[in-house]
């Protein structure tokens, strides 16, 4: 519980020692007239921003140290949170020291800027460094990253790599508070050296190692009912490849369409027979092609990840709630709990035929205490529970959801309104652990 304090405490020292060296040598400037102070601030914004954007990198480098202390889909809101800040520093930088500079020449504003950019190599990089940054974030704003394909999104992304390297120059030639600081120059190198390290070690050499190791292979795709399919994957020493049920990983299927492109899928049950399984829905243009994925296609495998396990339970009953496709971790959940465990499922659907596993969850009631409750929401022909999560269900069907812990896993729309009812009914958020199928 007190490990997320550790990485904030962790991050707030770098902020802590990124203003003292800063203070120590621009200190002077807050005392002086505003040019001066705007100077000063200039500075502090620019370190700010190459800080933020080392902490974006390493929110999304997949490392497991900061994925045990904070779980990937919160470093994942990290993310998208200090993307905020960034922009602001970002944008912070050159203004301040644009007026600045511009007060001091006795220039106008975008004179400055002018003379800025053809000041010399470093800050033409800088500049076009800033650039990329500035359209990643405005992509990254949800409205507007909604209107373009994933794909198209996570290139444009990528570039922020070029961004960076570009930036860098600039910072260490040309930033007033590095020169002649040898031991806050030094602290920037670890910076980047260690913020890159991790991101090749875990992003690129740790999948090309475990796919080295693994030899990980389509097995065979098997239909579990009109849009939805399970993907079954060998591999060699399985047994050493650790899963936690409830966990996902990041699969990039080495064939010609395919090589270029790699999706989350969670597995959908524990590894059985030296066999790993995920299962996925028809939503979009690679999971309606990935049904016909040859037997024998190589995949890397980048995972597992994920805190959406069982170790998290600490109560005696636990209430599992599944939406649509949302039922793949929770099945694999459902059959690993702790077997005094009182486990109660919801399963909740728009058609009938949406259900899947419904055989597999019908065998794991008879290894253990498992309640089921199917719903559906928008099929006359069913005749069993009708409707959806809502407080009057939770009321009527689950008694004392204020003792148990809640495991949910669906739509983003589901889950928000399931989630207030939920803390209608006496859920406590520490209790309530979900998994989002969005990055
Ligand atoms: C942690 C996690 C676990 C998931 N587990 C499952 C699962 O078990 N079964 C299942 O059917 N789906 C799962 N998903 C969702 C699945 O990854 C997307 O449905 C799939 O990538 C859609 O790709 P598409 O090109 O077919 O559809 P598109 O129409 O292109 O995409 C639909 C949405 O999926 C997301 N998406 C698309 N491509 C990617 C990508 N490469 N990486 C991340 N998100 C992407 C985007 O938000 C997009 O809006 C999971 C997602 C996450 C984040």
């Amino acid at each position: 519980m007190y490990k997320k304090y550790i990485l904030l405490l962790f991050t707030c020292a770098n902020i802590v020692l990124i203003i003292w060296f800063w203070y120590s040598s621009s200190g002077d400037l807050l005392s002086g007239d505003n040019v001066q102070l705007l100077l000063g601030l200039g500075r502090l914004m620019g370190l700010f921003a190459a800080f933020f954007v080392l902490f974006q990198v390493m929110c999304i480098a997949r490392i497991p140290w900061m994925e045990k202390l904070l779980s990937f889909d919160r470093l994942t809101y990290l993310h998208h949170l200090n993307g905020l800040w960034l922009l602001i520093s970002l944008i912070l930088h050159p203004i301040f020291l644009g007026l600045s500079y511009a007060s001091t020449n006795d220039i106008s504003f975008w004179q400055q800027q002018y003379n800025f950019l053809f000041y010399g190599d470093e800050l033409v990089g800088a500049f076009f460094g800033l650039f990329i940054l500035v359209c990643v974030a405005v992509i990254s704003i949800s409205k507007i990253r909604r209107m373009m394909s994933y794909e198209m999104w996570y290139t444009v992304h990528l570039t922020v790599y070029i961004a960076i390297a570009l930036a860098f120059g600039h910072e260490i030639e040309l930033g007033g508070d590095f020169v002649g600081n040898n031991i806050f120059q030094a602290y920037w190198y670890i910076l980047y050296v260690g913020v890159f390290g991790n991101l090749l070690a875990y992003r690129f050499i740790k999948p090309v190692y475990m796919w080295n190791k693994h030899h990980f292979v389509v097995d065979h795709v098997e239909s579990e009912n009109d849009n939805v399919y399970s993907l079954y994957i060998r591999g060699k020493n399985l047994d050493s490849f650790k899963v936690q049920s409830g966990q996902f990983a990041i699969f990039r299927f080495l064939d010609k369409k395919r090589w270029w492109k790699a999706h989350p899928f969670s597995f959908s049950s524990a590894v059985v027979d030296g066999v790993l399984r995920v299962t996925f829905k028809d939503l979009g243009d690679f999971t309606h092609e990935l049904g016909t994925v040859s037997s024998g296609t190589s995949i890397i495998i980048d995972g597992p990840h994920g805190n959406f396990v069982t170790a998290r339970s600490t109560r005696d009953t636990v209430v599992c709630i599944a939406g649509g496709i949302g039922i793949t971790p929770v099945r694999a959940l459902i059959e690993s709990f702790d077997k005094h465990k009182q486990v109660i499922l919801v399963y909740s659907v728009k058609s009938k035929k949406d259900f899947v596993f419904k055989d597999e969850i019908e065998k794991i009631t008879q290894e253990r205490f498992l309640k089921i409750y199917y719903l559906v929401s928008d099929d006359t022909s069913w005749e069993g529970l009708k409707g959806r999560v809502d407080e009057q269900f939770l009321n009527m069907y689950i008694k004392n959801i204020d003792k148990a812990d809640v495991y949910m896993c669906g739509p983003i729309a589901m889950m928000k309104g399931v989630r207030a009812s939920l803390k209608k009914c006496g859920a406590s958020n520490n209790h309530i652990f979900f998994e989002k199928f969005s990055l």
